[in-house]
């Protein structure tokens, strides 16, 4: 039985709809994500789970509750945002008591903590993020980095019952974003927390979440692992959103639904051989146009003088671009007029103008549909 649920929950802002329809299951004890671009639709579907917006229609259940209509302090949620939202004319301590006092875990008065008992959970909490020792400092005199751990701090010292946040690591420099990433990731573990973290930024999704939801004009578009959404994107969208990608437009060649089905580039003119499941296929007629997507450093590249024979799914190409980024060289290449990218380790493989061998190996394929 799923922790949160949500069931066709939609909500607009005047005619034009924010929230389109979402339906989402989040297990207990798992760190899901809410990723796309900007104006998806993430932040208004978080803050419809806090309890900050309500929904038009559908339904928002938690442990086995109906919470649609329940107020954001009877829900027992923590919630960390982008810019902290801490209260300047606070010290920490008070910051993170702020909760606690409340009652915000249960909403009762009757379970208010006592005074002693706050002490203990703040200064847990503090220490949780590495802040032990900042109890009486103001909190505007802490960098962007201390703030924003004050603000989780805020967030688990409550004990939630669930873990919200909306881009909480935007506001701050790379080096810092990746050691907060890690230790919110493992902060999260130890305290066996369950969190829907809002992002539009696809490696802090892929490096924190369990289960991913992408999200486009409020919708949800797929929901699933983040090695399963990079490797089997639902559609060209997911797929463009998610890293880079090359997107070959091709005609099916073949009509027998066989695992692994002819294609032809239509740029280019090259045929490929292209894995697909039964369903992909009974939806594409043959003749009918689709997307073809394969990643970077899927395809295989080597230098023309090492061509053996026609290898199936193998091409020449030409070096149109070479782009060396430290640890990995992005390739541009042109193969008869389709153009693809290559990422590769070994920058001295090849030069422009260079031809070579390119292989798109056909389980590395996927197929798209065209819209
Ligand atoms: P971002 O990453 O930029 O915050 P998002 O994916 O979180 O984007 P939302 O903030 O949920 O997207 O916004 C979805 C749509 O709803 C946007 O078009 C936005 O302008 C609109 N919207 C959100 N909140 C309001 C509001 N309070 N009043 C009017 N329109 C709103």
């Amino acid at each position: 039985m799923p922790l949160l649920t949500l069931q066709s929950v939609s909500k607009s802002f005047g005619r034009s709809k924010a929230v389109d329809e979402v339906s989402a299951a989040i297990e207990r004890g798992e760190f899901f994500g809410l990723l796309g671009p900007s104006g998806c639709g993430k932040t208004t579907t978080l803050r419809m789970i806090a309890g900050l917006e309500a929904p038009d229609t559908g339904s928002i259940h938690f442990d086995n509750l109906d919470i649609t209509n329940l107020p954001a302090e009877r829900r027992g949620f923590g919630m960390v945002f982008q810019n902290y939202a801490l209260f300047p004319h606070l010290n920490v301590f008070e910051n993170v008591a702020f909760g606690l006092r409340a009652g915000v875990r249960t909403g009762s008065d009757s379970d208010r903590v006592t005074p002693a008992e706050i002490k203990d959970k703040v200064g847990h909490a503090l220490e949780l993020v590495q802040l032990p020792d900042f109890d009486n400092r103001p909190v505007d005199e802490l960098s962007g980095g201390q703030q924003q751990r004050v603000a989780i701090a805020r967030a688990i010292a409550i004990e939630p019952a669930l873990l919200l946040f909306d881009e909480p690591l935007s506001n701050l420099d790379v080096a810092l974003r990746e050691e907060t990433r890690s230790e919110l990731r493992s902060l999260v573990n130890r305290l066996n927390l369950t969190a829907v973290y809002v992002t539009h930024d696809q490696e802090e999704a892929f490096a924190l979440c369990d289960r991913i939801a992408v999200m486009h004009q409020g919708r949800i578009m797929q929901v699933g692992a983040p090695r399963e959404i990079y490797d089997q994107p639902a559609n060209a969208r997911v797929a463009k959103f998610l890293g880079r990608n090359n997107l070959i437009r091709a005609m099916r060649l073949t009509s027998t639904n066989d695992p692994v089905t002819r294609f032809r580039t239509i740029e280019g003119g090259h045929t490929l051989r292209v894995s697909a499941t039964h369903d992909q296929l009974m939806q594409l007629p043959v003749n009918k146009p689709c997307l073809l997507a394969i990643r970077p450093e899927a395809i295989e590249i080597s230098t023309a003088q090492v061509r053996d024979s026609n290898e199936e799914n193998e091409m020449l190409a030409h070096v149109e671009q070479i782009e060396f980024s430290g640890a990995t060289t992005t390739l541009r290449l042109d193969a008869n007029g389709l153009k693809l990218e290559v990422l590769i380790l070994d920058t001295n493989i090849l030069t422009v103008y260079e031809e070579c061998v390119v292989t798109l190996k056909s389980d590395r394929i996927r197929l798209l549909p065209e819209k």
